[in-house]
């Protein structure tokens, strides 16, 4: 099993080929369960299969049943689009085994992270000591983020907090409350209006109630999974500064907005992040799963999440100045992640992730306008950033539901159903800057077709 086979290579290799060259990117759909048990049936046995006959097990039935998140055409939930440098260059990491737990072991890779983590750092625009790691993505780095600002929340005295709770909006993602839930803090939840946590609302749940001294730290998010808003975060900065609060940054599908010079002004106050999440697997264009974590005062994270143990002690006597990720977040084994960015950003340049950003919003600008332009339709919000939210006059959830299922069935585009106060609608997600407006026409004018 550990003897190059160069035949197995090339059957491998050439898969890769062909799913990379591939244009348009079918959408696929999802499998019937009992044909996929079926197919699958014998692939596993005690004695070897052929190579090619098992990737076309995998190609025939386990690719076409994986909804192609790098289509174009989709446009739920946040997609994922990886330039084909950065698709290729995960195969590098993992055809040379690189881990990255420490300097010692990976030096070099700990060091192309870095380098990548520096310039988002500069982006976001923090100070010259910012670092951080890579993570699996936004849950991962919002649970080691918040952990941070749990265990370094001290009274003025000194003393730990006994209860320490979290400022956290309504509109935060859910992977917040499931970090709170699992950390054992509870939220302080500040009620927003037109769904944004400002600085006046948090003033004043701060100023409400009746414990404000366990509030250790406020959660912001730069742009909400399901509308794209941004959260006052400079006057949430001020709050924070004034009370003492960590300030925790939920950038994970805003993020990358930063590198457009048009978007950087509404994350004005991103720079006085204690903690920032964003996902270069969502808007910078990195295959999953990877997520960057930056703090302002990293020795702060490396004293909550250093591991001690005997047989890690080498990591930090060998090279006790050196940077080990995996004093930055709850985890130890992990792959380089930032390493296809990291090769991506260098071949392609900064300026193309630019362009292609400012090419995503533009189209999630020109569909909005055809929203407002269309007779049936409603547009619900003016985008903050590439996420377009809008009403079908008439429709009921089922109708929304039936619909999102025909465009898939159709392989129009992959377009799920969300919730906006209270009421389902439909939510158009842009990510890849290859989305032209002809599809974009193409997707609404089937919500012009009657229904029933
Ligand atoms: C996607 C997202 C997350 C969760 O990130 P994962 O990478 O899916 O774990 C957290 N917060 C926001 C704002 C997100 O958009």
């Amino acid at each position: 099993m550990h003897t190059y086979d160069a035949a197995l290579a090339q059957v491998v290799i050439g898969h890769v080929q062909h799913r990379l060259a591939l244009d348009p990117v079918p959408l696929g759909g999802p499998g019937d369960p009992v044909e996929l048990d079926a197919a699958l049936k014998e692939a596993i046995g005690a004695r070897p299969s052929a190579a090619d006959q098992v990737i076309r097990l995998y190609a025939d039935h386990i690719e076409p049943t994986v909804i192609s998140c790098d289509s174009p055409r989709f446009l739920s939930f946040i997609p994922g689009a990886p330039t084909k440098a950065a698709a290729l260059f995960d195969m590098v990491l993992a055809a040379s085994s690189l881990h990255g737990v420490s300097w010692l072991e990976a030096s070099g890779a700990v060091a192309a992270e870095n380098q990548v983590l520096r310039l988002l750092a500069d982006l976001a625009g923090m100070p010259g000591q910012a670092g951080g790691c890579f993570v699996s993505g936004g849950s991962a780095g919002n649970l080691s983020g918040l952990v941070v600002a749990r265990d370094t929340a001290r009274t003025a005295s000194g003393d730990r907090i006994a209860n320490p709770r979290i400022a956290v909006s309504s509109q935060a993602h859910s992977s917040i409350s499931s970090t709170l839930r699992i950390i054992g803090v509870e939220a302080l939840v500040v009620p927003v209006e037109d769904h944004r946590l400002t600085a006046d609302a948090l003033r004043a749940a701060l100023a409400a109630d009746p414990h404000p001294e366990t509030v250790v730290a406020v959660v912001a998010t730069a742009g909400t999974t399901n509308a794209g808003i941004i959260d006052d975060l400079s006057g949430i900065a001020e709050v924070a500064r004034e009370q003492g609060l960590w300030f925790h940054v939920d950038a994970a599908y805003g993020g990358g907005a930063l590198f457009s010079a048009e978007l950087r002004s509404k994350f004005a106050g991103i720079e006085q992040a204690d903690s920032v999440v964003m996902d270069p697997h969502k808007w910078m264009y990195t295959p999953f799963d990877c997520g960057a974590l930056l703090y302002r005062n990293p020795a702060l994270a490396a004293a909550v999440h250093t591991q001690d143990a005997g047989y890690l002690d080498c990591l930090h006597t060998e090279a006790p100045q050196e940077w080990n990720p995996s004093d930055y977040a709850y985890h130890l084994t992990r792959r380089p992640r930032g390493l296809p960015l990291w090769f991506s950003l260098a071949v392609n340049g900064t300026d193309a992730y630019r362009d292609a950003v400012d090419a995503t919003r533009r189209t999630a600008l020109q569909a909005a306008e055809l929203v407002r332009a269309a007779e049936h339709l409603e547009l619900l919000r003016e985008p903050d950033l590439s996420v377009v939210l809008l009403r079908r006059t008439g429709w009921s959830h089922d109708d929304y539901y039936a619909w999102s299922k025909e465009l898939l069935e159709r392989q129009i585009a992959f377009v799920t159903p969300t919730v906006w106060e209270g009421e389902t609608v439909a939510r158009l997600a842009f990510l890849h800057p290859d989305i032209t407006l002809g599809a974009v026409h193409e997707i609404l004018a089937t919500m012009a077709e009657p229904r029933g």
